[in-house]
């Protein structure tokens, strides 16, 4: 069987932990920080068999050089921007981690080396380990929220975004960070007070935060209603950046670049 932890690293990040518990066997996937991996490990007796890094950011691959020191097991992500990387992935490769097939998508935007890993099980496999579609997107798509342009463009981003809500709506989202009740903050800035969905995500996620509980992994169907990063094509928020920045807004994917300028000034 295989089940996915949340190893909590740093402040807000989670370090996803795809575990087979059959072959005592773990997947990483950005560990910004060996430390906590390891105690995770050595606590359920796992071996570390791979890594998966989505960026180049320190806080997703802290921990190589660490974790790497007594192990020969292999890194995917993305070539030449992460040093200890030993299989480097380009959009259209695919790997196998217990059988279960992951497609590795270029979503630049965040970083321009930014990747995703993509898992859709197929049609007959119901009931098996990984039966839903779920995405390890790292700081591309968070709940109620996207991560900053760091290197990329909002027109890189905005597609990255769109094509990652072009997956089925059951899609699990596994990203980095636990950033959702400021997201939330910001999402009701933006859609208002009086937007049921959203109201509905802020008190299941107030309560899951006052309990010591995560917020993630959230599923695309449910970002769909209330993430403004993923509605620029909409009235409503096309209407709410207009008034916010006092620009004319051509299209979506200047309503985005006002959005996330928006976002970024944000307190
Ligand atoms: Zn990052």
């Amino acid at each position: 069987m295989i089940e996915i932890h949340a190893i909590p690293a740093f402040q807000d990040n989670y370090i996803w932990c795809l575990v087979n518990s059959g072959e005592q066997e773990a997947w990483a996937v950005d560990p910004g920080d060996a430390a906590p991996l390891e105690n995770f490990l050595s606590s359920r007796a796992l071996n570390l068999a791979g890594i998966l890094i989505t960026h180049h950011h320190p806080d997703h691959v802290g921990g190589l050089p660490q974790l790497l020191k007594q192990r020969d097991i292999p890194v995917y992500g993305p070539p030449q921007t992460v040093r200890k990387v030993t299989n480097p992935c380009v959009e259209g490769d695919s790997l196998s981690i217990w059988g279960q097939r992951f497609d590795v998508w270029e979503v630049p935007g965040h970083t321009l080396d930014h990747l995703a890993f993509v898992h859709l099980p197929p049609a007959n496999s119901s009931g098996k380990a990984l039966a839903h579609p779920l995405i390890f997107c790292g700081d591309t798509l968070f709940s109620a929220g996207c991560g900053r342009l760091f290197e990329g463009s909002p027109r890189q981003m905005l597609d990255s975004l769109k094509r990652i809500s072009s997956l089925p709506g059951h899609t699990r989202i596994y990203c980095t960070h636990e950033y959702t009740l400021a997201n939330l903050r910001f999402a009701r800035a933006v859609l208002g007070d009086d937007y049921p969905p959203l109201e509905e995500r802020i008190s299941e996620s107030e309560s899951l935060r006052a309990n010591g509980q995560k917020t993630l992994p959230v599923k695309l169907e449910a970002e769909q209603r209330y993430n403004p990063f993923l509605l620029c094509d909409g009235e409503h928020v096309k209407t709410s950046v207009k008034r916010h920045s006092q620009l004319d807004l051509e299209n979506e994917y200047d309503v985005f670049t006002q959005l996330r300028r928006w976002k970024d000034g944000f307190a």
